[in-house]
C-alpha cells in the first residue's frame, strides 16, 4: 500500500456528464476501458484478449486527463494510480528504468486498476529521435516494452494461484494502461502494436456545437446574465479549446466578483473585459444579447 500511495495521486472527481462535446469519444473509452475491466469474465469466455492500453491522442486541453478522472470517479472499485510521465524521468543512469518497473509492479499489485500516464510521449519516443539523449529514451522505450508485454504473464502474477480459480485469475489481471498523448507523431510504432496500445482513441478540438455544450456545462452552476447567447459565444470563439473556454469563463467571474463583491451576474461586460480579442464591434455585443 505504500508504494501505492507514493504513486497515487488525489484527483477532483468528476462525471461524465460534465465534459462537453466529447460524447463519442466518452462512449468508446467506456467500451474500451471501463467494460473490459470490470467484465472480465464475458471477454474470456469470448476467447478476447483483454487491452492492455489505450491511447489518447489530440490536441492540448481537449479533456483528455478529464477524460481519465471521470473514469476513476465513475469506477470507485478500481483502483486509479495517476502518473506525469515526467515524474518518471530521472538523471541518474537506470533510475527511470527503475521507478518506471515499480510502477508496473504497484499497478499489478493493485489490481483491478487503471495506470493512468499522462504525457506518455516521454517514456516512448521514436528511436533515434533525441541524438542527444538517444541512448537513455531508447532503454526507457524498451523497458516500457517489457512492462506492457508482461502485464498479463503468470509469473508476474501478484500471488501464484494454487487452484487456478478462474474469477481469482480475472480480478488480478484486471488491469489497464491509459494513456495520454499530445504528440502521437514521436512515438515509437512498436508501442502501437496490438498487445501494447490496442486502441487508440483521437480526442479532437472542439467545433463550435461541441463549444457550445463545454460552455453550457462549465456555466452550469454560474451566475450568467441570461441574456447572454452561448451559441453566439461558441461561434465567436472558434480555435480555442475546453481549457481556454474554462479559464475564460472563470476569469469572468472572478472580474465580476471584482466590480461587485456581493457577487450578482456575470455580464457579457465581464467576458469582453478578460477575453484576449480585439474588442467586439456594436454588432458582435449586440449578436451576443438576445
Ligand atoms: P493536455 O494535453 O495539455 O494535458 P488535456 O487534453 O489533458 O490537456 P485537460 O487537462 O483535461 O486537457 O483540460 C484542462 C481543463 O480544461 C479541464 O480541467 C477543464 O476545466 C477544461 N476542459 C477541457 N476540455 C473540456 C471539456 N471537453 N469539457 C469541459 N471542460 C473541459
Amino acid at each position: 500500500p505504500s508504494a501505492l500511495n507514493e504513486f497515487k495521486l488525489s484527483y477532483e472527481p468528476i462525471q461524465f456528464e460534465d465534459i462537453g462535446g466529447l460524447d463519442k469519444t466518452i462512449a468508446q473509452i467506456k467500451s474500451c476501458v471501463l467494460t473490459p475491466i470490470m467484465n472480465r469474465k464475458p471477454l474470456r469466455q469470448m476467447g478476447i484478449d483483454p487491452p492492455s492500453g489505450v491511447l489518447l491522442h489530440g490536441p492540448p486541453g481537449t479533456g483528455k486527463s478529464l477524460l481519465a478522472r471521470a473514469i476513476a470517479s465513475s469506477s470507485p472499485n478500481i483502483n486509479f494510480i495517476s502518473v506525469q510521465s515526467t515524474d518518471i524521468i530521472s538523471p541518474v543512469v537506470g533510475e527511470s528504468e527503475k521507478k518506471l518497473t515499480a510502477l508496473f509492479r504497484v499497478l499489478r499489485d493493485s489490481a483491478p486498476a487503471i495506470l493512468f500516464l499522462d504525457q506518455v510521449e516521454v517514456l516512448a519516443k521514436k528511436r533515434g529521435y533525441d541524438s542527444s539523449a538517444q541512448q537513455s529514451a531508447d532503454r526507457l522505450l524498451s523497458c516500457l516494452l517489457v512492462e506492457m508485454d508482461g502485464m498479463f504473464s503468470k509469473q508476474n502474477k501478484k500471488v501464484r494461484i494454487e487452484n487456478d480459480d478462474d474469477d481469482d485469475e480475472d480480478e488480478q489481471q484486471a488491469i489497464i494502461v491509459l494513456a495520454a498523448t499530445t504528440k502521437m507523431e514521436l512515438l515509437d510504432s512498436t508501442i502501437l502494436r496490438p498487445g501494447r496500445f490496442d486502441y487508440h482513441i483521437h480526442v479532437p478540438a472542439p467545433d463550435v456545437v461541441a463549444r457550445h455544450d463545454i460552455l453550457s456545462k462549465i456555466t452550469k452552476n454560474m451566475p450568467i446574465d441570461p441574456s447572454i447567447n452561448l451559441y453566439t459565444f461558441a461561434e465567436q470563439t472558434n480555435g480555442l479549446n475546453g481549457a481556454d473556454l474554462s479559464n475564460i469563463c472563470k476569469e469572468a467571474a472572478l472580474h465580476a466578483l471584482r466590480r461587485d463583491l456581493n457577487g450578482s451576474t456575470i455580464t457579457l461586460e465581464d467576458f469582453k473585459s478578460v477575453m484576449n480579442q480585439p474588442q467586439s464591434t456594436n454588432q458582435q455585443e449586440e449578436e451576443l444579447l438576445n
